[in-house]
């Protein structure tokens, strides 16, 4: 059931709109900046941030994305593993600014993940992470650079993103498992 929403479409542009500037201003603009959407939501994301910084900067950053789950294992004691499925990057990313893009980072399993996956793709000079929403309950060291928005939530709750692409709408709701 929808509790409450988060989001709305013009808060996601606008959301969206500030990270890609901020991205400009951290990396001092945008040479040798790579964009790396996480599945599948954070595909879409990422697209966006790269036509806001086509339009903004002139500047068509390379995207790729990175394919990761979650596989849930009945049987084993483990706790769910996010897989890297496959890869999509553009070109070599050795000496590359990587900015992983996801829709939402909760215990940052996922981004973990994704860190090995880049680590065994190449050796950039730094890799940093935009998220759309931070639910917050990390269970390892990590945090984003970007933000869209931070949602307390507990861990009963879902962060429902929409984006329009697949969706028919941009917004973001938090619903009761
Ligand atoms: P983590 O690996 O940090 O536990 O979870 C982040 C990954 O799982 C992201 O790829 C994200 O898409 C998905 N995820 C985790 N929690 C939520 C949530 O509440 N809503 C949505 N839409 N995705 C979530
Ligand atoms: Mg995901």
């Amino acid at each position: 059931a929808e509790k409450a929403s988060v989001l709305g479409a013009e808060d996601m542009e606008r959301v969206l709109r500030r990270i890609a500037v901020e991205i400009v201003e951290r990396n001092k603009g945008l040479e040798r900046v790579i964009l790396l959407g996480i599945q599948r939501r954070g595909v879409y994301l990422a697209a966006r941030l790269r036509e806001m910084m086509k339009e903004a900067e002139k500047v068509k950053v390379p995207t790729g994305e990175l394919d990761i789950t979650l596989y849930r294992d009945d049987i084993s004691v483990l706790a769910d593993q996010p897989v890297v499925h496959s890869t999509s990057v553009p070109g070599d990313i050795t000496g590359k600014k990587v900015v992983l893009v996801d829709d939402v980072l909760f215990t940052g399993r996922t981004v973990r993940a994704a860190l090995d996956a880049i680590t065994d793709l190449g050796r950039p000079e730094r890799v940093q992470l935009a998220v759309l929403v931070d639910r917050g309950h990390r269970e390892l060291p990590i945090a984003a650079d970007y933000v869209g928005k931070t949602v307390p939530t507990s861990r009963a709750e879902n962060v429902e993103v929409r984006v329009k692409e697949l969706d028919g709408e941009d917004r973001v709701v938090i619903c009761e498992r």
